[in-house]
């Protein structure tokens, strides 16, 4: 019995998972995917820094392969590029990821603090059900689903 069973193995999942068990629960992540994947998505602001030190991985991301960010150029809905000079952040620099190693370190983490992982996993419908139910389900008293753009469960 799982106090949280968490879908998606990604850096949100990954990342609420290691909180729980920080705090004492018991989470299970559930997620598509085996082995960690290539993923689009390879800069971390530094606001990110001191999350990384909260989570306990801070030693364990300085030790890889993450190479130091110092900026960022964007362009949201137009022409013109901003940019944003990480000179002026309080927590330092960014970084550019190696992505696949990234999420690795995060696993890692988790399953160094007892996290269940179940993979390959996909969670295709959730029910309410009669919390007196006897009913063979998983039934963690919480289901969370952070990956937003593909959440099935609302
Ligand atoms: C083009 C692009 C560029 C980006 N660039 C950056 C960037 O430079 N920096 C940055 O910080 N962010 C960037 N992002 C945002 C990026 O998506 C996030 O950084 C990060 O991947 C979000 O992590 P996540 O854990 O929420 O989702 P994901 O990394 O997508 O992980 C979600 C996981 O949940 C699994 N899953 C989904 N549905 C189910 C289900 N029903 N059952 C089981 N498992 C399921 C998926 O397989 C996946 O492994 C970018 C996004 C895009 C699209």
């Amino acid at each position: 019995m799982y106090d949280a069973v968490i879908i998606g193995g990604g850096p949100a999942g990954l990342a609420t998972a290691i909180m729980l068990a920080q705090l004492g629960h018991r989470a299970c992540v559930l997620t598509q995917a085996a082995a960690t994947t290539d993923k689009i998505g390879e800069s971390l602001s530094p606001t990110a820094n001191p999350i990384l030190q909260q989570l306990g991985v801070w030693a364990r991301f300085l030790a890889g392969q993450h190479r130091p960010c110092f900026g960022n150029q964007s362009s949201w809905g137009g022409p013109q590029l901003d940019a944003y000079d990480f000179i002026n952040d309080p927590n330092g620099h960014g970084w550019h990821l190696d992505r696949r190693l990234f999420e690795q370190q995060l696993k890692e983490r988790a399953t160094a603090l007892g996290v269940a992982w179940r993979a390959p996993a996909t969670l295709t419908q959730a029910l309410l059900i009669d919390p007196q139910s006897t009913a063979a389900y998983w039934q963690p008293r919480q289901l969370v689903c952070p990956p937003p753009r593909r959440a099935p469960v609302v």
